[in-house]
């Protein structure tokens, strides 16, 4: 039965179980009439026995358990009951007789009893402790129902996270598997790469050891020629063709000398070796060089370099070479008769030098080009022009070795060019300012006897030719283990020795002539196709006193048998 108003703290619309265990009747009714207000589900039970059926069927917010009762009384059925891990928290308040004792009372709360109430029962004390039991629970089940709910949140977020996770895992796992993959074949393409970028060094190296050799094996022959041509020459017979071969065997030698220089670039050997100069004698070394170019082409030159002597402390030969080259570029590249300008001013912050030229000129796109090595703008004509595009190649390497740059300037295409050189201005050391002059003439241009020696019979007999148009005598050996016999029988003074022969090398034939008695009385001149600082180092080392590339210069020949104490270095 429910009344009207609910009673306060009543169960309203949630009502939980409250199970009655009582052996009487008339008590059980009595407890619903006291217990109605609440609103509660009332449960009846008439035993110990019965509570417990109740209990294993649901579960009760507390149990009002009457202790006197026949066969299981209250003490034994709350005992029972809280043996049971479900229920061994359910709140149980006994009912007693007035007269129970304070051991009843303490065994019923070892039993775990949370209250009792005593016979005759006070409605209101019943009520407010069913109330508070109830309540508790209420909440107690709410909490359980949160921590449910959480848990099965927190459960279903631990799902969902190892489910992403896996999933992540996946395709870490995939990407990693594509990944290594990737890597094989990219180690793979690694060492391919690797392999055949040893393969093109190699085969670079071998390139540029062939050039060398190239050119070594070039200069015999040019030698036989350029002796021959000079033999001729001094015997006056130089009908026409004579200069255009003497120009010819130059342009030859010019073109071996570049390829020389492209192959000690590429290997990083290209050198300079610093001296005392005056920029005028540089220029004027490369007006000479390249005076020949100019005049077959009539172009004039119009050189403007400043009065004052600038002294400078470069590679006089080298950077002859730069102008030289630029100079020859300004002709090849302008048409016939064309004015071509030397133009030299020097400040403070250093010189520069400018050709320019009235020529075919450069497009923006090819002035970047032209200095690489083997560049030329359009093949098809400049191979007309001659040359294998090394020139500019060696300007800009030589001009950075003294610390210096060059730069072109076009308009465009048929309107001209100006190379300009910029060089620092570098204060020449005292010693080197002291050193002596490098050519100092003692000669007598007395005739001398001279013994060559060439496993080459060409070029050591048109150097014997030559060698006798300038009066000197000469005897040629071509086996060089006979060199020491022939010394012996002729008597030589000075001995022109090729370097590489078979059998014995020019090196070996050398320093037995040294160590020979009298043997430091003799002039002792390399003749070799290799020029390289290295290998006048071993020439040097091997006791030569002169080192001459092939072919030789005939002055420079000529004033080593008249006795002049020529230049360190004798010629390129
Ligand atoms: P080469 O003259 O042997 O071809 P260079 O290295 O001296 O080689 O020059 C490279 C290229 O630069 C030439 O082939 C030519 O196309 C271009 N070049 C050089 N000098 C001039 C110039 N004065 N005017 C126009 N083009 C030039």
């Amino acid at each position: 039965m429910r009344s009207a108003t609910p009673y306060p703290g009543s169960a309203a619309a949630d009502p939980v179980d409250i199970l009655l265990v009582d052996d009487q009747p008339a008590r059980l009714l009595a407890y619903r009439a006291i217990l109605a207000p609440l609103a509660e589900n009332l449960i009846e039970a008439n035993s110990g026995a019965e509570a417990l059926k109740h209990l294993m069927e649901r579960e009760c917010a507390l149990i009002l358990l009457d202790v006197n009762m026949p066969g299981m009384d209250g003490f034994e059925t709350a005992s029972l009951i809280h043996q049971h891990p479900r229920f061994e928290k359910t709140p149980i308040i006994f009912v007693t007789a007035i007269n129970v004792s304070d051991m009843d009372r303490m065994r019923g709360y070892k039993l775990g009893a949370v209250d009792y109430v005593t016979v005759p029962i006070i409605p209101e004390i019943l009520r407010s402790k069913v109330v508070v039991l109830s309540e508790l629970y209420r909440k107690r089940r709410d909490l359980q129902l949160a921590n449910q709910n959480l848990e099965a949140a927190n459960e279903a977020l631990r799902v969902e996270k190892r489910r992403e996770l896996e999933s992540l895992n996946e395709s870490l796992r995939v990407a990693n598997n594509q990944l290594a993959a990737r890597n094989v074949e990219l180690q793979s393409q690694i060492a391919d790469r690797i392999t055949a970028e040893l393969r093109l060094l190699e085969v670079n190296r071998r390139k540029d050891e062939f050039l060398a050799t190239l050119a070594h094996e070039l200069r015999n022959p040019l030698a036989s020629l350029g002796n021959a041509l000079n033999a001729l020459q001094l015997a006056e017979r130089t009908e026409p063709p004579h200069e255009a071969m003497q120009r010819q065997l130059r342009l030859l030698v010019r073109l071996i000398d570049d390829l020389l220089d492209i192959a000690r670039i590429n290997r990083g050997k290209l050198t300079v070796q610093h001296a005392p100069t005056t920029l005028r004698a540089v220029l004027d070394a490369a007006i000479e060089t390249a005076m020949p170019l100019l005049l077959a082409d009539r172009h004039t030159l119009d050189v403007r370099v400043p009065d004052d002597e600038i002294a400078l402390y470069v590679d006089h030969d080298r950077l002859s070479q730069v102008f030289s080259n630029l100079l020859n570029n300004a002709a090849k590249y302008s048409p016939a008769e064309t004015p071509i300008e030397l133009v030299a001013r020097s400040d403070a912050e250093g010189i520069d030098v400018a050709v320019i030229d009235s020529g075919i000129g450069l497009d923006a796109g090819q002035a970047d080009k032209i200095f690489e090595a083997f560049a030329q703008v359009d093949t098809s004509i400049e191979r007309s022009r001659g040359g294998l595009g090394i020139g500019l190649t060696l300007v800009k390497r030589i001009v950075e070795l003294h610390d210096g740059r060059v730069d072109v300037h076009s308009e465009g295409l048929g309107r001209g060019s100006r190379f300009t050189v910029h060089l620092p201005l570098v204060p020449v050391p005292r010693e080197a300012a002291a050193a002596p002059p490098a050519v100092v003439e003692t000669g007598t241009n007395a005739s001398c006897r001279a013994l060559i020696v060439d496993d080459n019979h060409d070029s050591a007999d048109t150097m014997a030719m030559m060698l006798k148009m300038l009066g000197h005598e000469t005897h040629c050996v071509y086996d060089p283990r006979l060199t020491a016999g022939a010394v012996e029988m002729f008597e030589p003074d000075v001995v022109f020795l090729d370097i590489g022969m078979p059998g014995l090398s020019g090196y070996d034939v050398a320093r037995t002539l040294r160590a020979a008695a009298g043997g430091d009385q003799l002039t002792l001149v390399a003749v070799t196709g290799w020029g390289h600082d290295e290998d006048r180092r071993r020439t040097a080392a091997a006791g030569f006193d002169h080192h001459l590339v092939k072919p030789a210069e005939m002055a420079t020949i000529s004033a080593i048998c008249n006795r002049l104490t020529p230049r360190p270095h004798d010629q390129a």
